[in-house]
């Protein structure tokens, strides 16, 4: 997760040397959070004030981290897991966006987007250390407890209720891109001129570096982590990646992705890597697991359909070629003759 789209750090730390006065200047600092490094790069041209905007911005993403993660005990998301099979609880107001967010984003994939798969993500051995496949009696008991369109929301008392008993959410999907977002507002509120967040390659950028050149991000290889498919510029936008790569386990050498579809209950397969540009990351996460789970054929004119939202995606062809479904915006130039040395194949390039 670490690699998956290196910032290209030589770009901006060469800026930092020259430090007078009035200047603007790129300030940054990386803390490891949400299970991943996290990056931020501010433009200011006050060194005090740009480090008190870093630091505001990494309390507001522990703080979300602590509220929304399935890994902390205490957290919000796991009090109401607990307990909104028996009543419906009202919860904070961030995570009422997110669930709310996560409702919209299932309508429009038909599903394959769904923060209800926490059953399923406690039954695959995802969390856990010995890796043996369930059973498929285990599999359709799990499945009956699945199904956003078993989730009853309330924004009048923003309440959560469980129609199904043993129902559970898990926001490994969207949390980290709603985390960006509100770090983004964090520094924007501190006057930061631009900016870059770059968690573990799911990135937020807006403004310019001090150069006036826009931000610039690798996209990473999707079977070799050492090398960089192509290199682009953004600014004021998100771009989140989905892959099969990162995280996974192999069992008889087949390869489980940690991203389910949640109505037939096993990993998605048809899709390597998503990297989706959208106007917020927490849209652009969400997409982008959906799409996993989608594939290039039913992904694509999803994508085309939703304005202001851009899409690569990464299928694995006939003996294991890699083939690029880009859409009509995504504001990728790519070289096709390096791509085909890389064996890589471009598809639906309409452009
Ligand atoms: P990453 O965690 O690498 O950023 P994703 O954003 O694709 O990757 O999120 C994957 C996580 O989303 C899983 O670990 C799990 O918590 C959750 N998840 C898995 N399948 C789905 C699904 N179909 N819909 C929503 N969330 C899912
Ligand atoms: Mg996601």
């Amino acid at each position: 997760m670490f690699h998956r789209i290196g910032i290209i750090l030589g770009v901006f730390l060469g800026l930092l040397a020259a430090s007078c006065g009035r200047n603007y200047e790129i300030f940054q600092t990386t803390r490891p959070l949400m299970g991943t490094a996290v990056g931020m790069a501010v433009v200011s041209q006050d060194a005090r004030r740009a480090y008190a905007a870093l630091d505001a911005a990494f309390d507001e993403m522990a703080r979300l981290e602590a509220m929304m993660s399935v890994f902390r005990k205490d957290s919000e998301l796991n009090r109401l897991n607990e307990e909104a099979s028996r009543h419906p609880v009202t919860v904070s107001e961030e995570l009422f966006q997110v669930i709310e967010l996560s409702l919209h984003i299932s309508q429009i994939t038909h599903g394959a987007f769904d923060i209800t798969v926490g059953p399923l993500m406690n039954l695959w051995p995802f969390y856990k250390n010995e890796k043996t496949l369930p059973s498929s009696e285990a599999l359709q008991e799990v499945l009956s407890r699945v199904g956003y369109r078993h989730l009853v929301v309330s924004s009048k008392d923003r309440s959560v209720f469980f129609a199904i008993s043993g129902m559970a959410l898990d926001l490994g999907g969207i949390a980290k891109g709603f985390a960006i977002d509100r770090a983004v507002r964090v520094l924007k509120g501190y006057g930061m001129a631009a900016a870059l967040v770059n968690a573990g390659g799911d990135i937020f950028a807006y403004g310019s570096k001090p150069d006036g050149q826009p931000w610039r991000v690798g996209l990473q290889h999707p079977r070799d982590s050492k090398q960089l498919l192509a290199v682009l510029t953004m600014s004021d936008m998100a771009m989140v990646t989905s892959g099969d790569y990162e995280r996974y386990f192999l069992v008889d050498g087949e390869r489980y992705s940690h991203i389910i579809d949640p109505r037939s209950g096993f990993s998605a397969r048809e899709t390597a890597s998503v990297t989706v540009m959208a106007e917020s990351a927490a849209y652009a996460d969400g997409l982008a697991t959906g799409i996993m789970v989608l594939g290039a054929e039913a992904g694509m004119p999803l994508v085309e359909s939703l304005p202001g939202v851009h899409a690569l995606i990464i299928t694995e062809g006939s003996k294991k070629a890699l083939e690029l479904h880009v859409s009509k915006g995504f504001p990728l130039l790519l070289d096709e003759a390096s791509l085909a040395a890389q064996g890589v194949q471009l598809k639906a390039l309409e452009r």
